[in-house]
């Protein structure tokens, strides 16, 4: 894995402009200075890893941009600790997946396209990340096996809250899931008793749709 010192900075200076826009925890900003975006982007794009954009990764999907990720992370962060269980839907290449297992979390994520599937496992396995645990389906179903999940973020527009992950979170437990078809507003769902739930909304952000079933 070549992670030369030209990346590094690159990746520092990006993270110095999320900063600069955003108060970030601390702890956030560290995790994605050790995880190398330009291996999970599509090769001969590695010189543009580290701008604030998305990028392809196949199957007419797309990596996250680092401001969306981090915000995310910053969000599930504010209810999730080191060790507790996430559930991720959208895999993908399976970047933000390296980042919440950088923060310690043990993470469970699911892809519906068997490609990416395929592409988030061999990008884990290639930088050494052994912990998450990545599943084939349709996220609208969850992990019930493996609920509940003291966080669950979702890295697809949802059209609105799948009430099958709302019963998979804990009590305590935060989603984190950008709502809307075009536009996604960022909701944040808190559990705050078996049937007492808090929701909080955090901006605006562009998202592919979450869509039901698998694709081979
Ligand atoms: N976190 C990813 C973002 C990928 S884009 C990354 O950093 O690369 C969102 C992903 O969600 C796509 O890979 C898409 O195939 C997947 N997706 C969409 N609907 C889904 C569903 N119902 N279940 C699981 N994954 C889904």
């Amino acid at each position: 894995m070549l992670d030369t010192l030209q990346h590094k900075g690159r990746r520092k200076q990006l993270l110095a402009q999320l900063s600069a826009k955003f108060d970030f925890d601390p702890k956030v900003i560290d995790a994605m200075y050790k995880v190398p975006r330009h291996i999970f982007v599509e090769y001969g794009l590695d010189h543009l890893a580290y701008l604030d954009k998305p990028l392809p990764i196949g199957a007419k999907q797309t990596i996250s941009q680092p401001y969306t990720v981090a915000m995310q992370t910053h969000l599930l962060n504010e209810k999730v600790n080191k060790f507790d269980k996430v559930l991720e839907i959208g895999t993908g290449c399976a970047y933000q997946t390296a980042v919440l297992a950088q923060m310690g979390m043990r993470v469970y994520s699911v892809e519906r396209q068997r490609s990416l599937y395929m592409l988030g496992q061999k990008n884990l396995t290639r930088l050494e990340y052994h912990t998450p645990l990545l599943f084939f389906g349709d996220g609208f179903a969850g992990l019930p096996q493996f609920a509940p999940f003291k966080g669950i973020l979702i890295t697809c527009g949802a059209p609105e809250i799948p009430n099958e992950l709302l019963r998979q979170l804990a009590i305590g437990g935060r989603m984190v899931i950008p709502i809307g078809t075009g536009t996604q507003r960022m909701v944040v769902i808190d559990r705050v008793s078996e049937k007492d739930f808090t929701r909080s909304e955090h901006g605006d952000y562009k998202f592919v749709p979450m869509l039901s079933g698998t694709e081979d």
